[in-house]
């Protein structure tokens, strides 16, 4: 398996490219599943991509204009997730994200879409972990498909309990009113591509793309780095 993303135009200044450059001088990258030291434009050493499960399901977001997923959740893709969110990211963030971009632009996704908004945190959790994993993912995405991202167009105003050990109905009524669309400028008449990095019932994809269409964006389509096989 090879990785198309390399043969995309290039949206990403010398100056970033130099940056990352110099970083792998000295923080040599490293493979986000199994921690061999890789080239620093490689996202997964060869033996990990081989491994690697593409996402080729169809699945819907209610409210949303399509979805896509580059990895199905497995055990060979969590440690590279875990490592996005665990607060240590390593190159996690590079290879997940340009896997998406690829996904994006053989779906068709990126060529009817504007801008991109990443799942945002709530402001403990983004300080807790540092980052927001999904914001990270969102900016790869953003350098490899030239599209503007927009952190701060949605918030998340309410803090919610894990979403692991409810059911879909409880999900659902979980994140009730939980987000807010902070910038409707940002929002009205867009094409979004809203990213996540992991989904599962699709139910935190599902409220924030409602509440875009309620402030008027003309398309909403959903991208998740993986996609597990629960549809509880
Ligand atoms: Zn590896």
């Amino acid at each position: 398996m090879t990785s198309l993303w390399k043969s995309f135009p290039v949206y990403e200044t010398m100056n970033q490219k130099i940056k990352r450059y110099i970083l792998h001088i000295l923080y040599p990258t490293k493979c986000p599943v199994c921690g061999e030291i890789i080239d620093f434009n490689d996202d997964f050493c060869s033996v990990c991509r081989e491994k690697l499960t593409m996402y080729e399901g169809s699945y819907s977001i209610r409210g949303a204009d399509g979805f896509c997923a580059a990895f199905l959740y497995d055990g060979n893709i969590s440690p590279a997730v875990m490592l996005l969110k665990d607060g240590i990211c390593g190159n996690a963030d590079f290879a997940l994200g340009n896997a998406l971009a690829e996904r994006l632009v053989n779906s068709g996704i990126a060529s009817e879409a504007d801008t991109i908004i990443p799942v945002p945190l709530h402001k403990k959790d983004k300080r807790q972990r540092g980052y927001n994993q999904s914001e990270l993912i969102a900016k790869q995405v953003s350098l490899r498909l030239g599209l503007p991202i927009c952190p701060d167009a949605v918030e998340k105003i309410r803090h919610t309990a894990s979403q692991k050990s409810l059911s879909q109905s409880e999900r659902i009524t979980n994140l009730c009113g939980a987000f807010s669309v902070k910038k409707p400028e940002l929002v009205s008449g867009k094409r979004i591509i809203l990213i996540d990095d992991v989904c599962t019932t699709g139910s935190t994809l599902a409220e924030i793309a409602k509440l875009l269409k309620e402030n008027n964006a003309a398309k909403v389509y959903c991208a998740s780095c993986c996609k597990t096989e629960l549809t509880d």
